[in-house]
Order: C-alpha cells, then sequence, then structure tokens
C-alpha cells in the first residue's frame, strides 16, 4: 500500500461559495473562513446582504484573503468572465461550492415554462456555468481540491409541486458523480449535500408547518447546521470522500 501522506493544516486556500449573500451560503462562507480558508463570496449584485456578508466573513478573516463577485449564475458569458479574471488577478480556487439556487414551486399541471426554465437555469446550468471555467485553471494549479454542490432531499426522494426542482437538484447529483470520476485522479473531490428543509428565506411558513410532522427530528434546520457538513467535505479530513451525496435533513430522507 502506498504511505498515506500527511494531512496538510488548512493553509491560505481559496473556496469560491456562489449565493453566499444569505441563507446556507452565507453560513458556509462564514464557517469556511473560521476554519482557515480564504473565501470569495458571491450574489447577483453588490446588495445590503452580500455587503453584510462580505463585512461579517471579513470580520472572522484575519490575514485570509475575502473578496466578492457578483453576476448571474444564469448568465453564461458574465459568470465565464467575472470567474476568469478573478483567476487571473488571485489565482485558481482551491474549491468551490455550488449553492447559488431558487425554487418556483407549482403542482406539474399548471407549471409555466418561465417556472421551469428559472429554476432548471439557475440550479443546474449555473453549476455548469460556474465549475466549468474554474475546473482546468484547478487542474493546473496542481493542488487537488474540493467541489461540492448543495443539491436538495427534493432532488433524492422528489416531492409534490417541485418536478422542476427536483430535476434540476437530481440532474445536480448526476453531474457531480460523473464529475469525481473524471476529477478523482487529480485529487480534486466532488460531492453534494442533500439539506432537507432549513430555516432561510427560500422556506415560507405554511410548506415548513406541512412538512414538519414528517421530519423525524421534528424541526428544521439551521444553515449552520448544513454548513458544518459543507466545511467538512471542503477540509482535509474529507481527502478520501468523493462522488457522495450527504442528507443533512433531520432524517426526513428515510
Ligand atoms: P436563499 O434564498 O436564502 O439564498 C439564495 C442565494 O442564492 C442568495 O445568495 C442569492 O443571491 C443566490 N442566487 C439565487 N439566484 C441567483 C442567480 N440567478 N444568480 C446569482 N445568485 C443567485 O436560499 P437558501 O440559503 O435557502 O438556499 C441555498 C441553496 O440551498 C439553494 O441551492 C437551495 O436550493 C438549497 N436548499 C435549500 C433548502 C432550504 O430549505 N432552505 C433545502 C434544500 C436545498 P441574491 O441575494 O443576490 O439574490
Amino acid at each position: 500500500m502506498p504511505p498515506i501522506s500527511p494531512k496538510k493544516p488548512a493553509g491560505p486556500r481559496t473556496v469560491l461559495v456562489t449565493g453566499s449573500s444569505r441563507g446556507i451560503g452565507r453560513a458556509v462562507a462564514l464557517a469556511l473562513v473560521r476554519a482557515g480558508f480564504g473565501v470569495v463570496l458571491h450574489g447577483r449584485s453588490m446588495s445590503p446582504a452580500l455587503e453584510d456578508a462580505l463585512a461579517a466573513v471579513r470580520a472572522e478573516a484575519d490575514d485570509l484573503p475575502v473578496r466578492a463577485l457578483t453576476f448571474d449564475v444564469t448568465d453564461r458569458e458574465a459568470a465565464k468572465e467575472a470567474l476568469l479574471s478573478d483567476v487571473e488577478a488571485n489565482g485558481a480556487y482551491w474549491g468551490i461550492v455550488v449553492n447559488a439556487g431558487r425554487a418556483a414551486d407549482e403542482t406539474f399541471a399548471g407549471m409555466t415554462p418561465e417556472q421551469w426554465d428559472d429554476v432548471i437555469g439557475t440550479d443546474l446550468n449555473g453549476f455548469y456555468n460556474v465549475v466549468q471555467p474554474l475546473v482546468l485553471p484547478m487542474v493546473r494549479a496542481r493542488r487537488g481540491g474540493r467541489i461540492v454542490a448543495v443539491s436538495s432531499i427534493s432532488g433524492v426522494m422528489g416531492n409534490r409541486g417541485q418536478v422542476n426542482y427536483a430535476a434540476a437538484k437530481a440532474g445536480l447529483i448526476g453531474a457531480c458523480k460523473s464529475l469525481a470520476i473524471e476529477l478523482a485522479s487529480r485529487g480534486i473531490t466532488v460531492n453534494a449535500v442533500a439539506p432537507g428543509l432549513i430555516e432561510t428565506d427560500m422556506v415560507d411558513e405554511h410548506i415548513s408547518e406541512h412538512a414538519l410532522p414528517l421530519i423525524p427530528m421534528k424541526r428544521m434546520g439551521r444553515p449552520e447546521e448544513v454548513a458544518d457538513v459543507v466545511r467538512f467535505l471542503v477540509s482535509d479530513d474529507a481527502s478520501y470522500v468523493t462522488r457522495s451525496v450527504i442528507e443533512v435533513d433531520g432524517g426526513i430522507h428515510g
């Protein structure tokens, strides 16, 4: 058996977290900077929420690099341009957390083309638009790396009213499992997390009331509880974990 190389301490390696102005993405950005990673935050625009998240992450950063990028993940050209100019100026990322996403729930019979396209465009095409331009720079840096996608338990189990969202989130899982095979020999791991019902702006009160009895833990999750799992997957502790999906859902996936 080849010798197992000693674990390196988390140095100033930089991780992009898409959709980190709010909710789960913001909690991931904070967890990563506290674990010693540089962080590139991201939102659609430099909103007050993104300014606030940037200040909160900077406050924990000591001398770690922290900055923010803004682009719409559905805009392929804008994403590529913003990402490649950042990589050109600051070097390749060590990790990417593909978290930006949205839902537009409707039973399938009444689902409009816009509801279908918006969700597939953001949650699934967003993966291509963000990760594809960044893969070669990561490979060329020859440092290994981490890619984590925030899928959903809907993508694992399906969910009424979420045919669009479940399709996009299941697609993300297939994308991660395939990319994990392609990048394994480069030391780049690719995994997904599948959160259940998490307390963020995305979840409306009526949905949560209806769903709580179905959750064995009888409560919603907190963004920090998802962030801790993402931090693990990004860390050196997860160096032999790839092509996996970790549910973070209070036991709902059963
Ligand atoms: P929030 O609505 O709180 O935050 C969404 C984030 O995504 C924001 O930062 C938002 O940026 C960004 N975003 C959305 N659309 C775009 C876009 N087109 N371009 C760029 N940025 C965009 O959501 P959550 O924190 O709840 O969700 C984060 C991820 O977790 C999503 O992928 C979601 O599907 C997934 N998830 C959430 C669950 C939950 O119960 N909350 C359960 C399972 C999965 P801006 O502020 O600029 O709009």
